[in-house]
């Protein structure tokens, strides 16, 4: 059996940093910490200006259930608080801490005796005041992800390595490296919403990564007492990490139009939130760093990185010995979803997967023909949409029109415009009619 869905793409790869190991994390001369780097109301900061805090403390506090805690990422002094871009909103009340030199920069990491035994309750508490979010992108609150409402029954948990993004490799190195540790994660996901079926979804162009974990799970199913974990090998295609796609490929379950994962009865958590709900759990280690890939045709030496959270772009790039030419695009995330930034003084947040540093060749934008009606954008589209169609729609200004034929369905992927022979920005007109609707 074919583990895919319908539609898709097949951009080419360019994962560079594929077998390059994680990089140890380096401090940056500052950290500016945005206190809302995830979805729902922003923290509070409960820090001042001239407040010395040390790496971990508590800078922002969660104010409400869909929100998040933020930590200081760094030992220093609060120098600054004030309106900074992110990489995906434009101005985010953020703290930035400094060193002041001789503080100690190690999170003190202090293995917790009892993990295996705290109650659910217990583990909710620790993976909410630990500020953990999806990392994938969209950073939810895992807490309140982990919370499904009363009647929703959840059969299955669903952890996303796909990484189908191109260039990015984050995923897959945590997967190759910490196989045990991402194990340990899902085991407490599974206790947590009384889980028996647990699947891992890897795209078959990362065999190092299906390999380390088979290999780890065979040492370690004392652990999992009671669940059946598989490692499912996906075919590579893009979006296959896009969680109804993944759904579909895994379970052959279909999320409705609007709705979620588990109103089909299943969770979906990205690795690098596995990993970090072990380290809370575990360690009571808040989530102040993350991996990244850094890469793209202009960097010197394309990596895989342990940041801390607050690092400035343009802090990283001189890092990794600069750049081989310049770079005319950064985007933050992949080439396909992700953001281009207008500024390299935006800071590494908790849904910051990696950074594309392209040059102008990578950019040039084809040019727009006509559309010659060949299909091949509704033959992609994993939302089984006709783009051709909706854009015309747009075109005429017709956003009820597009609203029946669902274009609100659109995430926005791009695999139609990957395929569309002429060329044509269809992505474009689907943003502007649904932000017009
Ligand atoms: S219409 Fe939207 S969902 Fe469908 S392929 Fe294009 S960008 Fe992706
Ligand atoms: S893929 Fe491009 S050329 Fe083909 S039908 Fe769609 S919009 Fe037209």
């Amino acid at each position: 059996m074919a583990y895919t869905f319908y539609g898709g793409a097949h951009p080419s790869g360019n994962k560079l940093t594929y077998d390059r190991p994680v990089k140890k994390v380096f401090i940056p001369k500052k950290a500016v910490i945005p206190l809302s780097q995830h979805t729902g109301s922003p923290a509070d900061p409960v820090v001042a200006v001239g407040d010395s805090v040390t790496v971990g403390a508590l800078v922002g506090k969660s104010t409400g259930f869909i929100s998040s805690n933020v930590h200081a990422s760094i030992s220093g002094k609060v120098t600054r608080i004030f309106y900074s871009p992110t990489p995906n909103l434009p101005r985010v009340l953020s703290v930035v801490i400094e060193p002041q030199g001789g503080e100690d920069q190690e999170f003190k990491a202090a293995r917790r005796p009892d993990a295996g035994s705290l109650s659910k309750d217990e583990l909710l508490a620790i993976i909410r005041d630990a500020g953990i979010v999806g990392l994938g992108g969209a950073a939810f609150p895992a807490h309140v992800k982990l919370s499904p409402p009363k009647g929703k029954i959840i059969d299955s948990v669903i952890l996303n390595g796909a990484e189908c993004e191109p260039y990015l490799t984050c995923d897959h190195r945590l997967m190759v490296e910490k196989p045990k540790e991402i194990l340990r994660g899902l085991a407490l996901i599974t206790r947590i919403l009384g889980v028996k079926d647990a699947y891992i979804g890897i795209e078959d162009n990362k065999l190092a990564a299906v390999y380390a974990l088979g290999q780890a799970l065979k040492s370690m199913s004392g652990e999992l007492p009671g669940v059946n974990v598989k490692i499912v090998t996906l075919k590579t295609k893009y979006p296959q990490g896009a969680e109804k796609q993944l759904i579909r490929s895994i379970l052959r379950r279909t999320v409705p139009a609007g709705g979620l994962p588990m109103d089909v009865g299943c969770i979906v958590h990205n690795i690098g939130t596995v990993f970090a709900i072990y380290e809370a759990v575990y360690f009571s280690k808040p989530l102040i760093e993350r991996v990244i890939t850094v890469t793209g045709s202009c960097v010197r030496e394309p990596a895989n990185i342990t940041v801390r959270i607050g690092t400035l772009i343009r802090d990283i790039a001189d890092t990794l010995g600069g750049f081989a030419k310049e770079p005319k695009k950064v985007v933050v995330g992949g080439p396909m979803m992700g953001i281009a930034q207008y500024t390299m003084d935006v800071p590494v947040t908790k849904g910051t997967s990696g950074i594309v540093f392209l040059s102008q060749e990578d950019i040039v934008r084809p040019k727009e023909s006509v559309c010659i009606r060949c299909g091949k954008c509704i033959e992609t589209c994993p939302m089984g949409l006709s783009p051709t169609t909706l854009m015309n729609h747009v075109k005429k200004e017709q956003f009820s029109e597009a609203k029946a034929l669902g274009i609100v369905n659109c995430f926005e992927c791009g695999a139609c415009v990957y395929d569309c022979p002429a060329k044509i920005p269809l992505l474009d007109y689907m943003k502007y009619g649904k932000a017009k609707i």
